[in-house]
């Protein structure tokens, strides 16, 4: 049910606290969909108010390490209760907050409360192996201990979701955490946090600093007492931020930009590529790390697929996200808009030609908003910029290839490996793709953009530090290893 929001100004959440910024500064959060709705203020904070955060997570740590696993579990199946409580209001805040349609924050909230039930459970899963010792009388096993304090960080495009996933692990495993949400969508990360508030979390075990990227996001890379970042966002941001975290010995985890590719193979079922298609491009318009960019379609085919694409694009209805009618969202900001919109004309000077969409949409209420039509490219080549660069908008390049084996090379020529998909039934074409597809999720017959919890996700390339997130691959990141021998 679709409520009104109170316009309201919301705190940090600092040692079980909420508390203002010592700067007394705050910024607004934009309803991209009515540019004059502002959906509340947050804390413009600064290195003080995140300082006050550090110190506390660095004091609640050992009493909360030392809990039973299954005891720290309790307290996020309390949490994922409560949210799903609250499963339309947040979801709400997150369309305003950014755009995506309400049936897609809606389905994010609930992930949210799967990924919290989840790693409930993970407090009484094995933390260790026992190794036989060549000693007969020694015993020797591992054991794992937490980071100690994690610094997340957090992008706006999936606002409810991406934190509940670095989170949830990050306190099962015993670590306490300072999140730092994107000011996008500041306002769900808060809601979120009194999720956790009510579920009676430990003062200092949970805290909430909100403010620049450059100033709590940097302060967090540089902060000698956060023992762990981690991180999901642009590339440029993340690439600092680990050279930060190196250069301190911190632990960090690196989850960045994509530029995924579909290869759709003569064998290919057309209509149901053009399906996958059409949500990993154009859903969440277009803005995520999975989303479909670069169709790379057979010779044999492509006329036939690029006919059925463009007619299922003309039936994409635009609008605010709170609307049920509406398909395709805004963008989620005005700096957003403005960068896919240079993109397209990117597009169209490097001689691609535009076969549907490149404006923004600006109709009766549209005009309020940050909104811009789904984009097909045809005629597009590997050393174009929009071919080579994440555009995170819904904006599709397609491309040309005689044989799997020539879009294969297509696809792996771009510097990112985050996601990709091939429609095929053919198992040669199928098994060359899983082997030489430079990616960290690999999709058959499925849309580019998906992924389950239970299994690890991340990139190669330049989308990842390399290390992965969610399911087992969680526990790698948020713990280190003891080896102990017992004599
Ligand atoms: P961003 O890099 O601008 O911001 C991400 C977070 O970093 C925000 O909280 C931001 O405030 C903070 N930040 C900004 N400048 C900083 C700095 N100098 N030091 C430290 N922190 C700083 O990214 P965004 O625009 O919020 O999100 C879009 C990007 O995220 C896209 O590139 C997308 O591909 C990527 N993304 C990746 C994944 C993945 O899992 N691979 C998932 C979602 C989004």
């Amino acid at each position: 049910m679709i409520t009104t929001v109170q316009t309201k100004t919301y705190l940090n959440y600092i040692n079980g606290e909420w508390v203002a910024s010592i700067s007394n500064e705050v910024e607004k959060s934009l309803n991209p969909a009515d540019k004059q709705a502002i959906v509340g203020y947050v804390q413009k904070s600064t290195k003080d108010d995140l300082n006050l955060a550090v110190e506390a997570a660095k004091k609640a740590k050992d009493k909360w390490r030392k809990l039973a696993g299954s005891e720290r579990g309790e307290y996020l199946y309390k949490a994922a209760q409560i949210l799903e409580k609250r499963i339309d209001e947040i979801a709400e805040c997150a369309t305003r907050e950014m755009g995506k349609t309400f049936a897609e924050t809606k389905g994010e909230t609930a992930r949210g409360i799967a990924i919290l039930k989840y790693y409930a459970g993970e407090g009484m899963r094995k933390v260790g192996d026992v190794i036989p010792s060549t000693d007969s009388s020694a015993l020797m096993f591992t054991t794992r201990v937490p980071l100690g304090v994690v610094g997340v960080i957090t992008p706006w495009n999936f606002p409810i979701a991406i934190p509940i996933w670095k989170m949830a692990p990050a306190l099962v495993y015993g670590n306490t955490i300072v999140v730092k949400p994107a000011t996008e969508t500041a306002i769900t990360c808060a809601k979120i946090m009194e999720c956790f508030e009510e579920a009676g979390f430990p003062a200092g075990v949970v805290n909430m600093v909100t403010g620049p990227g450059s100033v709590i996001g940097q302060g967090i890379a540089d902060h000698e007492d956060v023992n762990g970042i981690t991180f999901t966002g642009s590339n440029g941001v993340g690439k600092r931020i680990g050279q930060a975290a190196l250069a301190r010995g911190a632990k960090y985890q690196l989850e960045m930009g994509g530029k995924n590719p579909v290869i759709v193979a003569a064998d290919a079922d057309l209509n149901l590529a053009v399906e996958a298609v059409i949500t990993g491009a154009f859903r969440s318009t277009g803005q995520k790390c999975t989303a479909t960019s670069r169709v790379i379609v057979a010779a044999e085919v492509y006329e036939e697929f690029k006919q059925l694409l463009v007619k299922e694009t003309k039936g994409i209805s635009i609008g605010d996200g709170l609307d049920s009618g509406t398909w395709m969202g805004p963008c989620a900001s005005e700096s957003q808009l403005n960068t896919v919109l240079s993109y397209i004309e990117k597009g169209v000077e490097e001689g691609a030609a535009l076969l549907i969409g490149g404006k923004r949409a600006e109709e009766g209420p549209q005009a309020n908003g940050f909104y811009v039509e789904p984009t097909i490219f045809d005629n597009c080549t590997s050393d174009m910029t929009i071919v080579q660069e994440e555009i995170f908008g819904p904006v599709i390049a397609l491309l040309k290839a005689d044989s799997v084996e020539e879009a294969l090379q297509l696809a792996n020529s771009v510097e990112y490996g985050l996601s990709a998909s091939i429609f095929t039934a053919n198992i040669k074409h199928l098994l060359s793709f899983v082997n030489d597809m430079e990616a960290g999720l690999i999709r058959v017959n499925a849309e580019s953009a998906g992924v389950e919890l239970q299994a690890p996700f991340g990139g190669m390339k330049n989308s990842s530090s390399h290390s992965r997130e969610q399911g087992e691959a969680a526990k790698e990141f948020f713990t280190s290893i003891k080896t102990v021998f017992v004599k």
